[in-house]
């Protein structure tokens, strides 16, 4: 029996590495390293994909992140309400801008901003409220697809309208992912996603992009990823970055995004296998997908009570799991100068103690998932 993988991006690889091999080839053979041709052609395939008018590649999921609120003139006396239950960099680019990130709390069956107190802190949100001495005025919403299921857009997208404030769909690792008929990343005013190798599209580094169907934005935001460039990148009308995906990663991405759709349904079947299979086990609770919702299974993640020590437990039986997230932002280091304290957001709080992800790729076959489920049966 080989070891068991996390997350299995060597099978595939062997899979396609043929076509890898000669998207590769292509692109030093004709050398434009920089907006090669192939990024055009993937950022078309993956507005067909998600069915929506623009797709704009960039250098990264956090880079998509910053660009469409710089897209936004996000800054100073914004307040952009998020979650605290999500990877460091849905926050980090709201702090960056020089605006402010207003944590609210999760749904607690499905991880996600919960609507409700979305309301309720929009509502609530004073608008004299200050960070030294500036005040605050709602911008906007990042909700975040955790583990690949998105967010409850209809509710969010209703409450933003109301108060004028844009939303943003963190989909770096819903990309794939389905709500009521529609696919994630097409799912609010603008979305972004992550290519980092083990999101469930993965390229081999660095590599994200926003979709959106706003004419302005889009023309805003190809502005912004090549140093606010106007007619031309030596004509600069607005503050840019340099946030373009490598064309050697477009080529990746092309050959990749042809066996996306047979790995989405892949990882489906692992994952309702390992939910069928977990029925077993009692004291451990398995994901909650709500009716007409799809999950891109980025993680396959149970609550338990004593996570740390089944943690322990499964590495030791040669099981690998993670841990996303052991501690909300509004505990992280950077994020103690915002102030709150312990209690605040009580369900984020109490689900990072309790949340353990368990190995997820596609290529998980059900030997192996049996295996994984005995073990936690018997170590539990
Ligand atoms: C991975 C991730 C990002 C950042 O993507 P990078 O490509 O690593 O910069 C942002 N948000 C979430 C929720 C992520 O999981």
């Amino acid at each position: 029996m080989s070891k068991i993988q996390f997350t299995d991006l060597h099978a595939q690889q062997k899979r396609i590495r043929p076509q890898i091999d000669a998207a590769i080839k292509k692109v030093l053979d004709h050398g434009q390293y920089i907006m090669g041709p192939e990024v055009a052609e993937l950022e078309g395939r993956l507005a067909e994909f998600v069915g929506v008018k623009h797709c704009i590649s960039v250098a990264s999921g956090t880079d998509a992140l910053l660009m469409a609120l710089m897209a936004y003139d996000v800054g100073p006396g914004d307040a952009v309400f998020t979650t605290p239950f999500t990877f460091v960099a849905t926050g980090e680019v709201i702090s960056l801008l020089g605006a402010t990130p207003v944590f609210v709390d999760i749904d607690p069956r499905t991880f996600s901003i919960d609507p409700q107190k979305l309301e309720e802190s929009i509502i609530n949100f004073d608008q004299r409220s200050t960070i030294n001495g500036q005040s605050l005025t709602p911008k906007g919403v990042i909700p975040v697809d955790l583990f690949g299921l998105p967010a409850d857009y209809d509710a969010i997208n209703e409450l933003a309208k109301k108060h004028d404030m844009f939303v943003l769909e963190d989909a770096a690792q819903g990309f794939g992912g389905v709500y009521k008929g529609r696919r994630a990343a097409s799912l609010a005013d603008v979305a972004t996603t992550s290519f980092f190798p083990a999101k469930p599209l993965g390229c081999y580094g660095d590599g994200g992009a926003i979709f959106t169907d706003d004419d302005e934005l889009a023309d805003i935001l190809c502005s912004i990823r090549v140093h606010g460039k106007g007619t031309d990148k030596y004509d600069n009308v607005r503050i840019g970055i340099n946030g373009r995906l490598d064309t050697i990663q477009a080529a990746i991405l092309l050959q990749k995004i042809d066996i996306f759709p047979s790995e989405l349904e892949a990882r489906q079947r692992v994952a309702q296998t390992y939910s069928k299979l977990l029925q077993v086990v009692p004291s451990v609770l398995t994901p909650v997908i709500p009716d007409s919702y799809a999950s891109a299974w980025a993680q396959y993640s149970i609550l338990i009570q004593d996570r740390d020590g089944l943690q322990k437990k499964l590495k030791d039986a040669s099981v690998p799991t993670g841990i996303y997230y052991s501690k909300p932002l509004h505990f992280q280091a950077a994020y103690l100068e915002i102030g709150h304290s312990p209690g605040d957001f009580p369900v984020s709080e109490s689900v990072s103690a309790r949340i353990l992800s368990l190995p997820m790729h596609p290529y998980l076959d059900d030997i192996t998932i049996n295996l994984i489920v005995e073990q936690v049966n018997k170590l539990l």
